[in-house]
């Protein structure tokens, strides 16, 4: 029930940088260049929907620290760009579950008196497949969830994922719907970061988590995915200073 950061990624199909190469740009880049270019996916980010583009906006890594990691991206490589967590690993407070087990009683008290809670079934999003999967999967698990820290104690489990959980198995009633989430709470988790943030990962199946979960790249991993060279040799850096880490060259 542990998933290694390995098998992470099914967060993020697209929510929490910045492509350096989008469509159609060499690999020999000056960094100057390669932030001119980083502008450019900018500007491609700002097309998705609302909810990827704000977690984009407070997610974005800074711009010292791309400078600083650009150096480190082989010049024959697409460099990925992404963040890092580095907190600690602290117990889980009951009074955090408490606080979760709420946010849960209330989000199914609305689903109840919603009128045809069958139209807010939220939408089992796919991981990305093939190489552009192996580079995914390669930066959250190199991350390690920087991104989950907007989870809280809710993790974004809305009225939408819930019905998915009870339409996937008619035979949750209210009570073991609690105790499925209640029960994935780790002993212990990233500080200040999702409930649900364990040492190894997210503590939830991918079709426990919520849209946004399964919806959210951070800008790099998502101006990667979204550009055109998505099958090329990669090279994910994540974090900056002493927290930085590169990847080895990923070969499609
Ligand atoms: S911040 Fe980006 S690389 Fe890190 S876990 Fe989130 S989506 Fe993955
Ligand atoms: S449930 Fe929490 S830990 Fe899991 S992917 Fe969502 S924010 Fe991250």
């Amino acid at each position: 029930m542990f998933p290694s950061w390995e098998s992470f990624l099914a967060c993020y199909e697209p929510v929490p940088g910045l492509m350096l190469f989008p469509s159609g740009a060499a690999n020999n880049s000056s960094s100057s260049s390669a932030r001119a270019r980083a502008r450019v996916a900018g500007r491609e980010l700002a097309s998705d929907d609302q909810t990827v583009i704000k977690f984009i906006l407070c997610d974005q890594t800074e711009p010292r620290m791309r400078r600083h990691t650009l150096a480190a991206a082989d010049d024959d490589s697409l460099p990925v760009i992404i963040p890092r967590n580095d907190k600690a690993v602290v117990p889980i407070s009951p009074e955090r579950v408490r606080r979760l087990r709420k946010h849960l009683v209330l989000t199914l008290r609305a689903l109840r008196t919603m009128k045809g809670p069958e139209h807010s079934v939220s939408p089992l999003r796919p991981e990305p497949e093939g190489f552009a999967g192996h580079v995914a999967r390669t930066a959250c698990s190199l991350c390690k969830g920087w991104c989950c820290r907007n989870g809280e104690d809710h993790a974004f489990l809305d009225e939408g994922t819930i019905a998915r959980v009870r339409c996937a198995s008619l035979a949750l009633d209210v009570r073991s719907t609690l105790r499925l989430y209640v029960e994935r709470v780790p002993e212990v988790g990233y500080e200040n970061s999702c409930i649900f943030h364990g040492k190894q990962g997210c503590t939830l199946d991918r079709s426990l988590r919520s849209d946004v979960c399964n919806s959210y790249f951070c800008g790099g991993l998502l101006a990667y995915l979204t550009g055109d060279e998505v099958v090329i040799p990669t090279m994910v850096i994540a974090g900056a200073g002493d927290n930085l880490r590169t990847s080895p060259i990923l070969m499609p």
